[in-house]
C-alpha cells in the first residue's frame, strides 16, 4: 500500500473528530452534551424541504446540471449578493455553486494558489483552510494577533514575504465571534492593495450578528466587486442545511469560469436536489432566519455569564457573531494541574460528559471552542457540569 506525502500531511479535521467520538458516546447510552459541533440544531425551514420534494417529484433532480450550478440559482445568488452588499456589477457569471462553502473554499484555493504560494491566515483560523492551502500546494502563514482576535495592517506586516499571495478573512468568525467593523476592514483592504493581495473573505456567519452588532464584509467597501476579492458564502448556517451541502464563491468572472472548470472534473455538479433547495432558501420568507438568529441571541446572552462564572475560564470580550465561544483556560490549567488543553477536553468528556473543541486545532494554545448551536436547557446543564468538574480543584 502506498500513501502519498501529502495525504499523510493531512490532519483530519478536529472538529468532525470531536463531534464523532461525542456521537459514539452517545449511541452507546452515556448522556454527554456535544458542545463540539458547528451545527445549528434547528430543522430546515419547512417553504425549503417542500421546494426539494417538488423538485423530485417534478423529476427535476434526476439529472447532472452544469458544473458552476443552475444558471437561476447562479442568478439568484448574484441578485441576493448585490442586494445584500450594495454591489453594482454581479451577474450569474460571478457566482460558482458549490458541494458546502468548503467545497468553495476547497475550488478557491486550488484555483489560485501555485506550490510555495503563501497565505496569511490569523489567528486563531478555523481548522481547515490550512489543510486546504496544503493540499493545494500553498503554504499557510498563522499572524499572530492581539487579545481582540482581529487582525491589524502592522500584525500582517510581520509575516508579509515575496511569496504571499492572499489574506484569508472570517467574520464573524469561528471559533471567535469577533466581527471586524468597517475602519478595521478599510485599514485592510488598503493594506492588502498596496501589496497586491487576494482577500478570501468567508462571510457565511454574516446573518448572524446579536445584541445589535452588525455585519460588513471588506467585499461591501466599493461599489462594485474588486477582482482581488472572493465571497464564501452558504447556506449551512443562515438556513440550518448543513446536511444540504450548498455553499457558493462569490468572484471575477474570469476566475469563476477556472472554477467551473475545476469542479467540472472534482464534483461534476452540485447535488441537483439541493439546488432546487438553496434556490428556495434565498428568494422565499426569510422569517425563519431571523427566528433562529434570535434563538442563538437568546443561547449566547444565556451562557456568556455562566462561562465566565466558571473558575479558570476568561473571556473579557462577549462574541457579537457565528455561535462560539473561545475561551482562554491557563487559569483553568494551573487550577487543576491538568497539563494540556487536549487533556482538558478529553477530561471534561469523560468525567464531565460534555464535548468541547481543543483551541490548538485553531492554532492557538490554551483555548477551548464552545459551540452554542444547542438548546437553551442542554447549554445550562453543560454550563453547570463544567463548573462542578472545575470547582473539586479549588
Ligand atoms: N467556513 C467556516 C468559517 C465554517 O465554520 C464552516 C463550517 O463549519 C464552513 C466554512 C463550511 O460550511 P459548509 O461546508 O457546511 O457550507
Amino acid at each position: 500500500m502506498k500513501i502519498s506525502k501529502r495525504s499523510q500531511e493531512i490532519q483530519p479535521s478536529a472538529t468532525m473528530k470531536s463531534s464523532a467520538q461525542a456521537k459514539k458516546m452517545i449511541a452507546n447510552g452515556i448522556d454527554v452534551i456535544n458542545l463540539g459541533i458547528g451545527e445549528p440544531d434547528f430543522e430546515t425551514p419547512k417553504n425549503i424541504e417542500q421546494a426539494a420534494i417538488e423538485a423530485i417529484k417534478g423529476g427535476k433532480a434526476s439529472f447532472y446540471t452544469p458544473s458552476a450550478g443552475l444558471p437561476e440559482l447562479r442568478t439568484a445568488v448574484a441578485n441576493r449578493t448585490s442586494q445584500d452588499y450594495g454591489l453594482n456589477n454581479l451577474r450569474a457569471e460571478n457566482i460558482a455553486i458549490t458541494t458546502g462553502a468548503k467545497m468553495a473554499l476547497y475550488s478557491v484555493f486550488q484555483t489560485i494558489l501555485d506550490p510555495g504560494d503563501e497565505v496569511l491566515l490569523p489567528e486563531p483560523y478555523w481548522v481547515s483552510y490550512s489543510e486546504q492551502i496544503k493540499l493545494a500546494g500553498g503554504v499557510p502563514v498563522p499572524v499572530v494577533v492581539g487579545d481582540s482576535f482581529k487582525a491589524t495592517p502592522a500584525d500582517l506586516d510581520k509575516y508579509l514575504t515575496a511569496k504571499t499571495v492572499a489574506l484569508v478573512l472570517n467574520s464573524p468568525a469561528n471559533p471567535t465571534g469577533v466581527i471586524y467593523d468597517q475602519a478595521e476592514l478599510s485599514a485592510l483592504n488598503s493594506w492588502t492593495k498596496q501589496h497586491d493581495l487576494m482577500v478570501v473573505t468567508d462571510d457565511i456567519y454574516g446573518q448572524l450578528t446579536y445584541n445589535g452588532a452588525t455585519f460588513t464584509s471588506i467585499a461591501q467597501l466599493s461599489e462594485q466587486l474588486d477582482p482581488r476579492i472572493i465571497i464564501i458564502n452558504g447556506a449551512s448556517k443562515t438556513y440550518s442545511m448543513t446536511g444540504w451541502r450548498m455553499g457558493y464563491v462569490v468572484a471575477d468572472a474570469e476566475l469563476i469560469s477556472k472554477i467551473s472548470a475545476f469542479l467540472s472534473h472534482a464534483t461534476g455538479n452540485p447535488t441537483a436536489v439541493s439546488q432546487y433547495a438553496l434556490e428556495a432558501a434565498l428568494s422565499g420568507d426569510q422569517s425563519q432566519v431571523e427566528v433562529m438568529r434570535q434563538a442563538f441571541e437568546t443561547r449566547l446572552n444565556t451562557i456568556y455569564p455562566l462561562l465566565t462564572d466558571i473558575p479558570g475560564f476568561r473571556l473579557p470580550i462577549k462574541p457579537k457573531g457565528a455561535f462560539y465561544l473561545f475561551p482562554d483556560v491557563s487559569e483553568a490549567l494551573k487550577l487543576s494541574g491538568i497539563k494540556t488543553t487536549g487533556e482538558l477536553v478529553s477530561r471534561l468528556l469523560n468525567e464531565a460528559h460534555v464535548s468541547l473543541v481543543d483551541g490548538t486545532a485553531f492554532g492557538v494554545d490554551n483555548h477551548v471552542r464552545i459551540s452554542y448551536a444547542t438548546d437553551l436547557d442542554s447549554l445550562k446543564t453543560a454550563m453547570a457540569r463544567i463548573n462542578t468538574f472545575m470547582v473539586q480543584f479549588k
